[in-house]
């Protein structure tokens, strides 16, 4: 690893066009479990699978088991940014690092203090009623008892894109621009098995694709460097 980390440090001095591509590996160090890795939610055993749960059907036709879920699984208000996060911050701050594309929802790259991020998958930090599109915060929605509803009497939906639904248009296209122009791209903490998230890197042109992730993933193959660690102590010893 050690090796790798200092091929990876040379590459970040020499960009000048860095973007940062992540998934819910970012978040396990903050204590928040992803879907696939290993404490993942994928093992835990519900009377329906999480991709089925999370699916914009299942919100339309099971709105209260939906919510049960969503409340007990989801919620990310208390979690605080990990090492990485904190990390992506000053880089952006340096100037190099030019947007984080995340298909995280739980909002922690803006709590560590980052300006450019794209959330492909939403977040549960914006909730809108479906009658009324009146915004609620987070913290409404999770303190609700049973469904949350809206004044007007509307459900209200979180702002996350659930199995099913389309990815907003402008995030995915000011999305690929980014990657298009970036000079290093580097990938962490996702299985890249989330589609149309994962098709995202087949447009970078740049000269370096570092993918870091503690499982393999299906883009290995193609990366310039590939670690597989824990991203946290990456960052920490970048
Ligand atoms: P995933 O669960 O499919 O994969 C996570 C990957 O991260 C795994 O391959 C695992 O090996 C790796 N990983 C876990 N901890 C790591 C660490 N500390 N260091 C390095 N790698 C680590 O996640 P995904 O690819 O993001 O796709 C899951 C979907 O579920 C996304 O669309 C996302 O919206 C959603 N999700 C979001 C959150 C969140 O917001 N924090 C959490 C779970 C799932
Ligand atoms: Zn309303």
């Amino acid at each position: 690893m050690e090796n790798s980390i200092e091929k990876l440090r040379k590459i970040i001095e020499k960009s000048t066009n860095i973007v940062f591509f992540g998934g819910a590996g970012v978040s396990t160090e903050s204590g928040i479990p992803d879907f696939r890795g290993k404490d993942g939610l994928y093992h835990l055993k519900y009377k329906y699978p999480p991709e089925e749960i999370l699916g914009i059907d299942f919100f339309l036709n099971n709105t209260e088991e939906f919510y049960q879920f969503y409340k007990d699984k989801m919620n990310s208000l208390e979690y605080q940014p990990s090492i990485t996060h904190y990390k992506l911050t000053k880089l952006e701050q340096s100037g190099k690092l030019k947007a984080i594309i995340t298909q995280n929802i739980d909002g922690l790259h803006q709590k560590a203090g980052s300006k450019n991020v794209y959330e492909l998958h939403g977040s549960i930090m914006r909730n809108y009623c479906m009658e009324c599109n009146h915004f609620y915060d987070a913290k409404h929605v999770f303190e609700s008892r049973g469904v949350p509803k809206c004044k007007c009497g509307g459900i209200i939906k979180p702002d996350v894109v659930l199995y099913g639904e389309n990815l907003d248009d402008h995030i995915l296209l000011n999305s690929i621009k980014k990657i298009i122009n970036a000079d290093t791209l580097i990938v962490g903490g996702t299985s890249l098995t989330v589609s149309p998230a994962n098709t995202l890197i087949q447009y970078f042109r740049g000269d370096n694709l570092v993918l870091i992730n503690q499982d393999e993933t299906p883009f290995d193959h193609i990366a310039n460097i590939v670690i597989h660690e824990k991203i946290g102590s990456v960052f920490d010893n970048l």
